[in-house]
């Protein structure tokens, strides 16, 4: 895309301001709700294989609190700047309140390409990073989690760091671990989870049939292929996917799994069997029913809205649509299932690994699906009441009720002094 990328804070304040006068929102509680409470910036300095040192630069950004604990992700990309992260910490602020779990919002990042890195300089980083933002993190403070570019064994590495600081383990400090040290039954599926179950509901409330319905999903990471293969299971046509190399076209139909596979093998979706290979900007304006991007933000613009052609977008990535793009997606009368909705299977997740962690305790994948479902779905039903209601479209009702209930809680606690 030619046009410059939107800042993705003032994108967030954009939709902070449409929910805030829709609330009729007290402009002293607008104002509090408009910067972080707090934002830690720190130079990780490692040595690197080839014995050069490197410093990056990592953020740590606590949104708001007033529901509960910060919690958040850890993004490592190149891409990684102050504001973005301050965003997504103000999404996970909104997010954990649309889910009604007691969490405030939180988000860190390191600008490094970790795709380049070997695994023991991203094991020295990570531990860096974590020594470095250890006063912020705690399992009542702010407990990290994985997102963009992190994974299961780095969450590994800042629980140990953080327990070998403290010199007893704290399993409950971060949450995406590996299942061994207290990671949870169904929390590499759960984000995707929460994606099919919102785009389910949403068919079935505009009374159409879920089972063959055309999908093209941007962005073949953790959520994007586990979305495929779910949707897949349930009757759906994958007709493209995409990663950030480009991405692969056959309205016949693609084997999610199979390529899935031909990823793990090649690096990339590009060039798997019997498909045309098409950019990511082409997937985008495909025709077909479910569009779900799960890439980055910044993804559906003014710039190419008016392509579109999908009925229902979900947003499995954070903040992909813009807020002009909303407009004309809303004009044009496609749904979009917010991002604050669709992935919060994920944070939801993170939520019961916590709770099993405090609790020393251990669920089955069975107990954990039926407590993910029954949230989600709740949490669906009352974006979707709220939109009724309002005569709002899906992504404002569910700010809505992500700022009004945390805009209700700071109110409640008072201001002190
Ligand atoms: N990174 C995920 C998100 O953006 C999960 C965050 C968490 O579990 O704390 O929602």
């Amino acid at each position: 895309m030619s046009e410059e990328k939107p800042n993705p804070f003032k994108v967030v304040l954009k939709q902070l301001d449409i929910a805030a006068e829709k609330l009729n929102l007290d402009p002293g509680i607008h104002e509090i709700l408009k910067q972080p409470k707090r934002a830690l910036i720190v130079s990780v300095s490692i040595r690197m294989d080839n014995g050069n040192i490197r410093s990056f630069t990592g953020y740590r950004v606590q949104y708001h609190d007033a529901r509960g604990p910060y919690k958040g992700g850890t993004r490592y990309h190149p891409d990684v700047t102050l504001d973005e992260v301050k965003a997504l910490a103000a999404l996970m602020t909104w997010k954990c309140a649309v889910v009604d779990i007691p969490y405030g919002g939180a988000k860190g990042g390191i600008a490094c390409n970790p795709k380049e890195m070997s695994l023991v300089e991203l094991e020295r980083l990570t531990r860096r990073y974590t020594s470095m933002i250890l006063d912020l993190i705690g399992p009542y403070r702010d407990i990290p989690a994985s997102d963009v570019g992190t994974n299961p064994q780095i969450m590994a590495w800042i629980t140990d760091t953080y327990s070998q600081f403290r010199g007893y383990s704290v399993p409950e400090i971060a949450t995406g671990k590996p299942l061994i040290i207290g990671g949870s039954e169904g929390r590499a599926d759960a984000p995707s989870r929460g994606v099919v179950l919102c785009t389910k509901e949403m068919v079935s409330k505009i009374g159409k049939r879920f089972k063959d319905m055309t999908v093209a999903v941007q962005g073949y990471g953790n959520v994007g292929a586990s979305a495929a293969i779910l949707l897949k299971k349930e009757g759906c046509k994958i007709i493209a996917v995409s990663d950030s190399r480009g991405g692969i076209y056959n309205p016949n139909g693609i084997d999610p799994i199979k390529v899935l596979k031909h990823k793990e093998k090649s690096g990339s979706v590009i060039g798997f069997e019997e498909c045309k290979g098409i950019t990511n900007e082409e997937l985008l304006e495909l025709e077909c029913d479910i569009l779900v991007p799960a890439a980055l933000e910044n993804q559906i613009t003014k710039a190419n809205a008016d392509k579109i052609k999908a009925k229902i977008i979900t947003e499995a990535a954070n903040a992909p649509t813009t807020p002009e793009a909303d407009e004309i997606l809303s004009k044009k009368g496609i749904i979009v299932i917010p991002d604050i909705l669709a992935n919060a299977g994920g944070v939801l997740a993170s939520y019961f690994e916590w709770l099993q962690n405090l609790h020393r305790e251990h669920w089955s994948e069975e107990e954990f699906i039926k407590k993910l479902e029954y949230k989600m779905l709740e949490a669906f039903d009352d974006v979707y009441e709220t939109s009724e209601k309002n005569e709002v479209d899906m992504r404002t009702a569910a700010l809505m009720l992500g700022v009004g209930r945390v805009a209700e809680a700071i109110e409640t606690l008072g201001l002190w002094p």
